[in-house]
């Protein structure tokens, strides 16, 4: 993924907090086992308890922004972290672009640690995930190369890391269209055909439309996507589908508790999203996912 130095950045889409550190970040399968259930969900609080409707996350537009210094592509050249703006600014450049004023912006906090958000408290073991409550993509950086590359066995890059950001906004755009809430009101489902891992499926593929038209935008911080940076978006969804994941914690493979799809569905509807270029195309419910 190559970045155009004289593109503008525009950190207001970020913000930051946590890092209290009080809660240490888990190990080996432990944290597969966790991740099973959460990586890349939607509102953990549910399943962390801590979640109370309408609670505000602490310190909240207090805190400095850690990103007011990315301000171009060529701040990403000074200091790596600003690339998580680049990938916020692009996909919400993407969306607002193609939803007009149905578009509403969401922001992106990074965190050490632990942090408190409008779902309740969440730690570095949840894995990047999206609260609809605060309209807010949580993520610890260290997630990318610690789980993704590490323990889950992904290629990594660039590439990788803006996909899963972008599946991220991937909910924030069904919280906007109300799939999210109709999908959440029929209560937690899980399996192969279900609702709830259509819903993550039409993340992926959203993901993979935003790919596509990641360089439309000729003053877009990226520049250029490759064919090795969508394998490596690929290869990053194959690397957290459930089978995958069940074998890797060690268990046997059962559909019927995948909350995500499998590594197969995964591939595909990324891939469809980044084929077709059209969010239309994503219909993963009642498809045959
Ligand atoms: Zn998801």
């Amino acid at each position: 993924m190559q970045y155009n130095s004289g593109a503008q950045l525009d950190p207001s889409q970020m913000g930051g907090g946590g890092g209290g550190g009080r809660i240490a970040v888990g190990g080996g399968v432990g944290l597969i086992v966790v991740l099973l259930a959460l990586f890349l969900g939607i509102d953990p609080g549910v399943i962390l308890g801590g979640a109370q409707q309408g609670q505000q996350p602490s310190g909240r537009g207090s805190a400095p922004n850690p990103y007011a210094h990315c301000t171009s592509g060529a701040s990403i050249e000074q200091d790596r972290n600003c690339r998580f703006v680049a990938y916020t600014n692009s996909v919400q450049g993407y969306w607002s672009q193609a939803m007009g004023q149905n578009y509403q912006r969401a922001t992106t906090k990074t965190f050490d640690s632990q942090i408190s958000t409008g779902c309740g408290t969440a730690t570095s073991q949840v894995g990047p995930f999206y609260c609809p409550n605060d309209m807010t993509v949580y993520l610890d950086p260290t997630f990318f190369d610690q789980m993704l590359k590490g323990e889950l066995g992904a290629q990594g890059g660039d590439a990788a890391e803006a996909y899963v950001i972008a599946h991220e906004y991937g909910h924030h755009v069904q919280n906007l269209t109300g799939v999210m809430e109709k999908v959440q009101s029929q209560g937690r489902q899980t399996g192969q055909n279900s609702a709830g891992v259509a819903l993550e499926l039409q993340a992926d593929c959203y993901a993979g439309v935003w790919l596509k038209h990641a360089t439309d935008d000729p003053h877009s911080v990226i520049t250029s996507i490759t064919q090795d940076d969508l394998n490596r978006a690929i290869d990053a969804a194959v690397s957290v589908g459930d089978d995958r994941i069940q074998r890797k914690s060690g268990g046997g493979v059962n559909p019927d508790a995948w909350t995500h799809g499998s590594s197969a569905q995964r591939k595909k509807w990324t891939a469809t999203g980044f084929s077709t270029g059209d969010p239309q195309r994503c219909n993963t419910f009642g498809s045959g996912a």
